[in-house]
Formats: C-alpha cells, structure tokens, sequence
C-alpha cells in the first residue's frame, strides 16, 4: 500500500477528547498501511489571535501583544496539561513551547521596533506561523504518548515557495527535493512526520504563508510529490454538506464529488476545503476524503475524477457574502474594479476571488466576494469604506452599494441536464435576483440576491436535491 496522507484541521487539533479520536485514527491507519504523513492546523483561533499581535505589534502596543502571547500560551499549555503526557516527554514539550513563545515575543518586538518603510512581511508570516508549530509538537508528543513514532517537522524545511508573503505559491520542484531530503528518509524509518500546515519559506530561507486555510493546500503540495495514495481531511464536520449545516438544519453528506464539483464548492463559499489544493490532486489523479474525526463510523465524502454523477445533478447549495455595486450607466468597469480590488486589500488585506458582472445599454453591475476567511464584519466595514470613498472620488458615473448575497448551485454538466437552470429559477420565484452567472465550467450556477432574502434561496434550492 502507499503513504496516506492525513490533515487535521483546527477544529480537532484544540481538545483532549478531540486529540484522542486523533491518535486512534493514526494508531488503525499506521497498522494497515505503514506510511503515514500528517498535516496538522493551529488549534482553533490562534492564527487569528496571532493577527491581532501582528497588529498591535505595528501599533507598538507591547503591553497589546504580550497579553495575547500570553494567553495563547496559557491555552496551549492548559491543553498539554489535560494530555496525561510523562513526565520526560511533558516537562520537554513544555521547555519547546517556551522557546517559541520566546521568539515569537522577539518578532512582535521586532515589528514594534521598526519604523519607517522598511518591508516586514517576512516576519509577520513568522508570526503568524506560529499556530501550526506549537500544535505539531503537541501532537507528536501525545503520538509518542502512545507507542507511535511522531516527529514535528517545520514545513519551513519542506516548502519552498515564492516572495508573495501572507499568500505564497509553492515551487514543486524545489520542494520535491526538500522533501526527497527531509521527508521522505523519516517515512523508511517508519516515523509519523507531523507536519506544520500553512507555512512555507522562500528559497533563501524567509518565512511565508500560504493564504488563510492554507494547510489544506500544504496537505496537497505534499501528497502529490510523495504520491500519495490517499489524502483525508480531516474535521468536526463529517464531510461535505449539501448546504451550510448552520444556515440550513437538513444539510446532508455528499457521497461522492468529481474534483471540478469541489473546486466550484470551495470557490462560492463552502468554508472546508482550500480552493487552491485541489488541481495538484486532480493532476496527480489523488482521490481525497473529506471526514468527520468524531464519527468514524461514517464514510464522508470521496473526491475522484470518476465520481458518480447519474443520480441528481444538482450536489450542493452554497453561499457567500458580497458587495453589488450599481451605476445608471454603463461603461467601462475597469477603473470602479480596480479601486474595489486595491480597497479590499487594503481594508480587510485581502484580495476579491469572485466578481460576477452584468451590463445592459442603461445601467452596469458588479458584485464583489468578500472571503469568509475575512471575518464576520468584513461585508460591514468594506461597505462603509466603499461608500465613503466613492463619494469622494470624483468619477464619472455614480455607484451605488449595497451587500448581497451570492447563492450558488453546484453540480455536474449544468449545461446539458434538462431544465435545470428553469428548474433552479421557477424555485426562486418570488425572490428578485441581481444578477445570474453560470461558471465557464458548466459545474455552477450563481445568482446574486439580497442577503435577507439568502436563507430561502438555500431552502428553496435545497428542495431539489
Ligand atoms: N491556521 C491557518 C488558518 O487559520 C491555516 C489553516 O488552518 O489551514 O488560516
Ligand atoms: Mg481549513
């Protein structure tokens, strides 16, 4: 059999009981394969709360950023404590955790200590890497803790990306043979290397990141170059829901997915998956599982090129947040997208994936995506921002804002399947729609609405599965 390789994201990394369920998983697949690779997340938050010291690290408030160094430490630490580690292998852990805390109180300072326009990116991404290294170590030691031969192994040593810090791109060959050199050796020893997700370094050794969720992405990178015969994800949730449990209770696990499904999935709004993971897996022709750590009984979903799609062709429902803008003219949008896209960096420090737009001879349209991954107030603040700042731009057309929801069916060949977009608009009769896009990959079909009117859609969509 080959290497499986396994991704345990935030929501599993951060309790006891979670970590348990983690370590049987290892202990079953290491005894039926051998070689295993685990990917490993920053426990739930921390990456954010490493943010929030980045920020006030630049505001030089040190009392700011000691306060949340310090909890975080306590966090990490009260969970080594629930881990009924041995004496050696606790009192050592605890000895790295330090170390990191102490470096990472180096780096704020370091930040707070820089004036001027002197470029600091690399060591933000330090900062925020942080997550991914204490959660591996912890995890290797309680693998340990149970006759397992866990080693925590910095993907800063495996990954070698490109200089575009917080959203780094890695180079495959480059990491083929850093991986061929540090990976690979410990998997002959038969050694569970437990590897940081979400970080990387460039050529020349300076840390990156690769984009928010990004672990998913490292689990990817990894298990193509090994070749993988598997890869399994690993959360709380026990695989891919037809639509967002939260919005609508009667979500149910999708079986089976093709790898252009996902993609479309991924990219409108299903939080799980990282869009970018996926075209190594189809490349390298890598079936991934997406499942629950506390319902292991239950199969997930399975993501291959053959996946079954003769039953309904409708998979799934998503939804994402938005901004529409509107103007009683139309012209030429490149300008108005442009100031979108630089104000979106600059407010949320984010880059707009998504934009549907729509012209007629009298008015334009254009809708934004605001990422998930940019928090809850994001639609709010970007919003104002916009407002304000078209006002005082003096532009030739006048715009209007306002947020809006995008409501996405996913599924396969939207195009040739009878009826279907009739089928999806008779549901949402009743519901005014902005603006309907169908993706290039017949795998979609998207309408903006107002974000009131978002729950209905879902529900109403959802009544076609
Ligand atoms: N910890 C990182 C984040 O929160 C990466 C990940 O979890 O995939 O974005
Ligand atoms: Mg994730």
């Amino acid at each position: 059999m080959g290497t499986l390789t396994m991704k345990f994201g935030g929501s599993v990394v951060g309790t006891p009981a979670a970590l348990k369920q983690l370590v049987q998983i290892v202990q079953q697949e290491h005894q039926a394969r051998g070689k295993l690779v685990l990917i490993v997340s920053a426990l739930d938050g921390i990456t954010d709360q490493l943010h929030d010291a980045i920020q006030q690290a630049l505001l030089d408030n040190r009392r700011g950023y000691r306060r949340i160094a310090a909890n975080l430490r306590t966090r990490h630490l009260a969970l080594i404590n629930q881990l009924s580690l041995g004496d050696i292998e606790q009192r050592s852990l605890e000895a790295d955790i330090d170390q990191l805390f102490f470096d990472l109180l180096a780096l704020c300072q370091k930040l707070a200590e820089t004036t001027g326009d002197v470029p600091m990116n690399d060591t933000m991404d330090a900062i925020l890497g942080f997550g991914e290294r204490l959660s591996a170590r912890i995890i290797a030691a309680f693998l340990r803790q149970h006759g397992l031969r866990g080693v925590a192994l910095d993907a800063t040593h495996l990954i070698v990306t490109d200089d575009v810090y917080g959203n780094a791109t890695p180079d495959m060959e480059l990491t083929r043979k850093r991986v061929e050199e540090n990976l690979l050796p410990l998997l002959e020893r038969g050694i569970i290397p437990v590897v940081t997700g979400f970080i990387g370094a460039t050529k020349g050794g300076k840390p990156t990141t690769l984009g928010r969720g990004g672990s998913d992405y490292t689990a990817s990178v990894i298990s193509a170059i090994i070749q993988a015969e598997e890869v399994w994800m690993w959360s709380d949730v026990e695989g891919m829901m037809t639509c967002d449990p939260n919005i609508f209770r009667q979500a149910k696990v999708i079986p089976e997915l093709n790898y252009e499904e996902l993609a479309e999935m991924a990219y409108f709004g299903a939080k799980i998956i990282h869009t970018k993971m996926i075209w190594p897996l189809r490349e390298h022709n890598i079936p991934l599982r997406v499942r629950g750590v506390f319902t292991t009984e239950a199969r997930g979903t399975l993501v291959h090129a053959n996946a079954n799609t003769d039953h309904n062709p409708i998979k799934a429902v998503t939804a994402i947040q938005g901004i529409g803008l509107f103007s009683e003219r139309s012209g030429t949008l490149v300008e108005i997208t442009q100031l979108v896209d630089t104000l979106l960096f600059d407010v949320l420090g984010t880059r707009a994936e998504v934009t549907i737009s729509a012209q007629s001879a009298s008015r334009s349209f254009i809708c934004f995506v605001i990422p998930t991954s940019a928090g809850p107030e994001a639609v709010r603040t970007m919003h104002a921002e916009l407002s304000q700042k078209l006002n005082n731009t003096a532009s030739q057309s006048h715009w209007e804002t306002q947020p809006v929801s995008i409501v996405t069916v996913v599924g396969s060949k939207l195009d040739t399947q009878a009826g279907i977009t009739a089928k999806v608009l008779q549901a949402l009769d009743g519901i005014r729609i902005l603006a309907l896009a169908q993706g290039p990959s017949y795998c979609s079909l998207s309408v903006v609405i107002n974000p009131k009117m978002m729950r209905q859609a879902i529900e109403k969509i959802h009544a076609l599965l």
